[in-house]
C-alpha cells in the first residue's frame, strides 16, 4: 500500500511539479511518525521541514533528514556533525528527541556546526503496528555495516554469541540493506567529524573513535560497552575513525523530562565545541569504499 502510494506520488512530480510531490511525501511520513509517537504531533514534525534524501527503505517509506548549514555569513563552522535517531525501530524515545533537538536548533541554530540530521533511520522498523528492532527484512541495521571481515565475524558472532537471536540477525551480507547503504552514502558524501547516534534503553552515553567520548551528557556517563562485528561504532568509530557517540537513553518508551532533554544536547553541543575539529581523521581511508 505504501509502495504504491508513494509510486503515485513519484507520478505526481510529473503533473504538479517537485516541490509539491516532495511536501506530499513528507506530509504522509509526518502523519505517519505522529500516529506512532505520542511526543511527535504531525504540526511539530511538519514545521521541522524535513526533506527527501536518496534513501528509501525496504518498504519504499523515505528517510527524511533536516540539514543545518553553515551560516558562512557569520562564521565557518568547526565541524560537520551527523546525528540519527530511531537505527533501531522499537527505541521511539530515540526518535522523539531528536524531534525536540531539532526545535531548538530551528531557534538557535548559530552557524557553529553544520549538522545534518535523520531522525528515524529504519522507519519501516518503527512504523507500523508493533514495532521492531529491526527492518522489514528482519535485519539489526546496526549489525549490517561493512567492519573488516564482517563475512566471517558477523554471521559467526550472532550463530554462537547470540545463539541466532533473531533480534542480532545481521543479514546475508555487509551493506544488504537500503538502509545502512544510505547511512554509509551519507557518511561518505556529508563527512561528518563526528555521528550522534541515539538509541534507548541502556541509560549510558557509548563511544568509538579517537580520542576520548564525552564524560556525561546531562545524567548519561560514560560507560564503554565495546563494539561488534558491523556495528556502527566498529564501521565508523573504530575502522574508520569517525567519533561515534551513542546516547543510550534510559528508556525506549519514556521519555526524558524536558529538563534532561536540554542537559543533554548542552552537554552534547559543549563537548562537540571543545573537541571540534578532530585532527586524528584517518580521511584518506574514508572513500575507498563503494557501498552501491
Ligand atoms: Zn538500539
Amino acid at each position: 500500500m505504501i509502495l504504491r502510494s508513494q509510486m503515485l506520488l513519484v507520478s505526481m512530480l510529473l503533473l504538479i511539479g517537485e516541490s509539491a510531490a516532495e511536501t506530499a511525501i513528507v506530509e504522509q511520513e509526518c502523519r505517519r511518525i505522529a500516529g506512532k509517537l505520542a511526543s511527535v504531533a504531525f504540526t511539530e514534525c511538519m514545521d521541522r521541514n524535513l526533506q527527501l534524501t536518496d534513501g528509501i527503505s525496504v518498504k519504499d517509506a523515505p528517510i527524511l533528514i533536516k540539514e543545518y548549514p553553515p551560516l558562512l555569513d557569520q562564521r565557518q563552522p568547526v565541524g560537520r556533525v551527523l546525528l540519527i535517531g530511531g537505527i533501531h525501530g522499537d527505541e521511539y524515545s530515540s526518535v522523539s528527541v531528536i524531534f525536540k533537538w531539532m526545535r531548538t536548533l530551528d531557534s538557535y541554530h548559530s552557524g557553529l556546526f553544520h549538522w545534518r540530521i535523520a531522525p528515524l533511520v529504519n522507519p519501516d522498523g518503527l512504523l507500523q503496528d508493533d514495532s521492531h528492532r529491526n527492518n522489514a527484512n528482519g535485519v539489526d541495521l546496526n549489525r549490517n555495516f561493512p567492519t573488516r571481515n564482517w563475512e566471517d565475524e558477523a554471521q559467526v558472532y550472532w550463530i554462537n554469541k547470540t545463539g541466532r537471536n533473531p533480534r542480532r540477525y545481521p543479514g546475508p551480507g555487509p551493506l544488504s540493506e537500503p538502509e545502512s547503504r544510505w547511512l554509509v552514502r551519507e557518511i561518505n558524501t556529508f563527512k561528518p567529524d563526528v555521528i550522534v547516534s541515539v538509541h534507548a534503553p541502556h541509560g549510558i552515553v557509548d563511544y568509538d573513535g579517537p580520542q576520548d567520548g564525552p564524560y556525561k551528557l546531562g545524567r548519561l556517563y560514560l560507560n564503554l560497552l565495546g563494539t561488534y562485528p558491523g556495528s556502527l561504532g566498529r564501521y565508523a568509530g573504530v575502522q574508520e575513525q569517525i567519533p561515534v557517540v551513542t546516547i543510550e537513553l534510559p528508556y525506549a518508551g519514556i521519555m526524558p523530562t524536558p529538563a534532561e532533554i536540554n542537559n543533554i544536547w548542552l552537554d552534547l553541543v559543549k563537548w562537540l565545541s571543545q573537541n571540534l575539529p578532530v585532527s586524528t581523521m584517518a580521511d584518506e581511508n574514508r572513500y575507498d569504499m563503494d557501498p552501491s
